[in-house]
């Protein structure tokens, strides 16, 4: 198994990280190219995980469950290393943001003051939540002690860093964008945390992938991806061991614009919702209901808002929109956009390539769509919104909630009780009233309906890592007989 090296020389990219980087990019078995989005080049090759790759990462993580982590480690100590990582994480902070552009395409400042600086954060905040895990005593008569313990599960297979209950990891990131996850490996290992604790095996979805949700040995599998994946790896959990899932999947969410609202801050904040990540966004607002009476006014200003936004080089210091991940990604937006134009959508805005190198969209506005139409219906994954008017708060919650997903939604008004009555009514994970994307690491995220299972963040999340055992103490005896 032969050891290759990632190099990449950012000294030319506007980034603010003017030096190379290099690390080791994990065992080599089946090379796989990657791309530069911005470019449409090779970023030259990456390892890629095979089945016999995954048992050896679950080995690895079954013995540090056994011998140094899990229970052998207590809270306190296990909240240490993270809370180390953390800083590591900041202290790498330009780098790991220019390698999150460099793969992904976003815009670098967005990597960092959004993605890496997210990542600390959670790690801290789970660090500080790793010696709180407790169980109960429970009141039963006086003749019992009875008590839960809160116990760790095993090996989680996941695409999130996160192992503060005492689990360990087998962390297979996306074949897109395996950079930020490799470098952080050799951090890691500087933190300090024992070998076979954090396993990070790059590999395609179909093979090392399916490996993870089909694997006897992995407890529990967090996922964050598509619906399609999202159900085939429940079918891998039901059909093997019955292993614990949670699952963050994609979304169609909309943002409902009243006529009471603050019409300039609405339609930056509805931008950003369609554009944030170049439209790569889970919660993406990409549904966007405009009540009648204000139509026409907040959709001059919505697009007069997406005209100005800056889209190209992500290492760009003004640039706010990026590449699409892959051709793959770019293909399927354009398609999407074609499929809206045939149903008979207009496209006020956009719809072509941006540029010519490169995987590059324009802002895209639909608007006359109607509640069956393909661009209504599936989330398209890129910079693309559909604009639609309502007359009324009962007609704008049955439009709102016409979805198969239900991940985000946004309501932008000025009085608080419609909006909360509003934000009651939606069948959504996460309702942003007057804002957009705003997402804290001690608030709970997921989704309803097809968006997902189980919630991720917060103290929420922390149930989904542990196992509930209730022991039962006799004080008094024999039996009743
Ligand atoms: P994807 O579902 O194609 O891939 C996600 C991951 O699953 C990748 O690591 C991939 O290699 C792996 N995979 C693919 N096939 C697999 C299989 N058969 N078995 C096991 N693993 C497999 O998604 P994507 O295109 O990389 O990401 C976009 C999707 O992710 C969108 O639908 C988006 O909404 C969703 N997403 C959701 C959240 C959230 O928190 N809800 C966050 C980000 C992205």
């Amino acid at each position: 198994m032969a050891t290759r090296t990632f190099t990449y020389d950012f000294s030319n990219e506007a980034s603010g990280f003017r030096k190379k980087s290099s690390f080791p990019s994990g065992l080599f078995i089946n090379g796989s190219s990657l791309i530069n989005p911005t470019t449409a080049k090779s970023l030259g090759h990456i390892t890629v995980a095979s089945e016999r790759d995954i048992d050896i990462a679950v080995e690895a993580a079954q013995k540090a469950f056994n011998t140094t982590w899990g229970l052998h480690t207590s809270g306190q100590q296990r909240g240490k290393l993270l809370i180390r990582l953390a800083e590591l994480i900041e202290e790498n902070i330009d780098e790991l943001a220019a390698l999150e552009s460099l793969d992904n395409g976003k815009a670098v400042a967005i990597a960092k003051s959004g993605d890496v600086q997210s990542a600390a954060d959670v790690l801290r905040y789970y660090g500080g939540w790793a010696d709180k895990v407790q169980g109960k005593t429970i009141e039963v008569d006086e003749a019992t002690l009875a008590y839960t313990r809160h116990e760790p599960l095993g090996v989680v297979g996941q695409i999130t860093p996160c192992s503060g209950n005492g689990n360990t990891v087998v962390f297979k990131p996306s074949e897109w964008t395996p950079l930020t996850a490799l470098r952080v490996a050799s951090l890691i290992k500087e933190a300090g945390f024992p070998p076979g604790v954090v396993n990070i095996v790059p590999g395609l979805g179909n093979v090392a992938g399916s490996a993870i949700s089909n694997h006897m040995g992995i407890e529990k599998v967090a996922f964050t991806g598509s619906t399609p994946v999202g159900r085939a790896i429940m079918k891998a959990a039901a059909s093997s061991n019955l292993k614990r899932v949670t699952l963050e999947l994609g979304g169609k969410s909309p943002t409902l614009i009243l006529d009471d609202c603050n019409l300039d801050n609405a339609a930056r904040w509805a931008v950003f919702g369609v554009l944030f990540n170049h439209g790569q966004t889970c919660c993406a607002g990409t549904r966007i209901y405009v009540q009648d009476t204000i139509y026409d006014k907040f959709l001059e200003k919505f697009v007069a808002v997406m005209k100005a936004v800056k889209v190209g080089d992500p290492f760009h210091p003004d640039t706010f929109q990026g590449p699409q991940v892959s051709k793959t990604q770019f293909d399927r937006i354009m398609n999407h956009i074609e499929i809206g134009k045939k149903e008979g959508a207009t496209c006020l805005l956009g719809g072509q390539q941006h540029g010519t190198e490169g995987y590059f969209i324009q802002p895209t506005i639909f608007t006359d769509v109607k509640p069956d139409m393909t661009i209504v219906k599936e989330e398209i994954f890129g910079p693309v919104g559909v604009v639609a008017k309502f007359s009324n708060d009962e007609e704008l919650i049955a439009l709102a909630n016409d979805s198969y997903y239900g991940l985000a939604s946004a309501v932008f008004s000025e009085s608080l009780p419609r909006a909360l009555k509003l934000a009651n009514a939606l069948k959504a994970g996460t309702v942003w009233v007057n804002t957009y994307n705003t997402i804290r690491t001690n608030v709970p995220f997921g989704g309803y309906k097809q968006s997902g299972q189980g919630r991720e963040l917060g103290e929420y999340a922390l149930q989904n890592y542990t196992e509930v055992k209730a022991v039962h103490v006799n004080l008094s005896g024999p039996p009743p007989f």
